[in-house]
């Protein structure tokens, strides 16, 4: 089966007791035993429910996977990933990570004895050095946010592997349609489907998606022990929103490069980030282990005035100020007085995270109407 197919038809079936051919919200706790043990697969919804299984089945297939896992959102899903590390694993990460990543390990598992590492790993020859007995998962986020490097996934596999540490890639802003990690040798995928995957604007949800059937089966374990699940109606709009991912992406995808292009050539712009210039630093990757290059993009003014951004922003009509992304509307954002403010200026600006930069989540709205937006704004 193919993408698009996938996308539409993996895990699903018409409903066996109706014919419905759209996957029932089955809104139940519990499902009545014929005898004591006697059921049929379902007992309790935080250990399985129907509309959550067929998801699951759903996101395994489209990144190539055995297993997939749903819960209550993204970092619910990261969250159980470092549960099944123990006191003393050291966890290699990028530097470049997901603000909401960043404090669940530093804030939260660091006191339970995990050791993480924040490195630069857009040169993967660099990464090695960083290495350790004690290093047992590596967790890489590719395109990065809000900078948009991009990592060689089978550069860190080809380090990990020998040394039997795992590779986990956060693929939120890829999505599967545009990179498949596991198919570059990653052990595990995680997704916040609250942004591409969903794509409405409506769900806030997590899954993780692998093939080794011993950490499925802990990480199955925890879904349950600790209960952090994915509620029916959401799975039932995550479906929904998945059967069109295809096509969004294609078209966020199409649209990143015009607004890309767009504004590079206006005067008050200064740098544009995005993987699809020739001469993005991490172009050649991109190119290799994506087939294009997303909906998302940043950049910043001539001048890089704090106030200046924050006033563009308030211009855009189409260009919502929002946090999120991955919807079908564009967004933008502001990194240094939005999600990244708790970083400390210098830090910040350290990583090329200038006052500003602006982010933006290009939507599937007509490619003129976005343009004109940016014009007008910037005029
Ligand atoms: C939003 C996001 C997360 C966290 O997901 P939630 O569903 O908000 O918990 C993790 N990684 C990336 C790249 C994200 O954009």
């Amino acid at each position: 089966m193919k993408f698009a197919t996938k996308a539409i038809h993996a895990g699903v079936f018409p409903d066996p007791s109706t014919g419905a051919i759209m996957t029932p919200i089955y809104q139940t706790t519990t499902y009545v035993q014929k005898a004591p043990g006697d059921h049929k697969g379902y007992e309790y919804s935080r250990t399985q429910n129907p509309t959550r299984t067929v998801l699951q089945e759903n996101l395994a297939a489209l990144e190539n996977g055995s297993y997939g896992l749903c819960f209550a959102s993204g970092l619910a899903a990261t969250d159980a990933v470092m549960k099944t590390l123990s006191p003393g694993d050291e966890v290699l990460s990028t530097n470049d990570l997901y603000g909401g990543t960043y404090r669940l390990f530093t804030k939260v598992f660091q006191k339970y004895g995990l050791d993480f590492n924040f490195v630069d790993m857009s040169n993967a020859n660099e990464v090695g050095q960083y290495i350790s007995d004690r290093t047992k998962l590596i967790w890489i986020e590719t395109p990065t946010n809000p900078m948009m490097h991009i990592i060689d996934i089978e550069a860190i596999v080809g380090l990990a592997k020998s040394k039997g540490i795992k590779v986990a890639v956060d693929n939120t802003f890829a999505t599967p349609f545009l990179q498949r990690p596991l198919d570059l040798g990653a052990d595990m995928v995680m997704h916040s489907v609250t942004k591409y995957l969903g794509g409405h604007s409506d769900v806030i949800m997590g899954a993780l998606v692998l093939n080794d059937s011993q950490w499925a089966e802990q990480l199955e374990f925890l879904q349950n022990a600790s209960g952090a699940v994915s509620g029916p109606q959401d799975c039932f709009l995550a479906l929904r929103g998945i059967k069109t991912l295809h096509l969004r992406m294609q078209r966020h995808s199409e649209n990143a490069a015009a607004v890309a292009h767009f504004l590079r050539k206006y005067p008050r712009v200064d740098q544009v980030f995005w993987p699809g210039f020739e001469d993005h630093p991490n172009h050649v990757i991109a190119k290799k282990q994506m087939s294009d290059f997303g909906g998302m993009i940043s950049f910043t003014l001539k001048g890089d005035d704090i106030e200046e951004a924050k006033h563009l922003m308030t211009k855009f009509k189409y260009f919502q100020l929002a946090e999120s992304l991955g919807g079908v509307e564009s967004l933008c954002g502001h990194p240094a007085s939005m999600t990244h403010a708790s970083i400390p200026r210098e830090e910040r600006i350290k990583s090329g995270l200038l006052d500003s930069l602006i982010r933006m989540s290009v939507g599937i709205e007509d490619i003129d109407d976005l343009v004109a937006d940016l014009e007008q704004a910037l005029s």
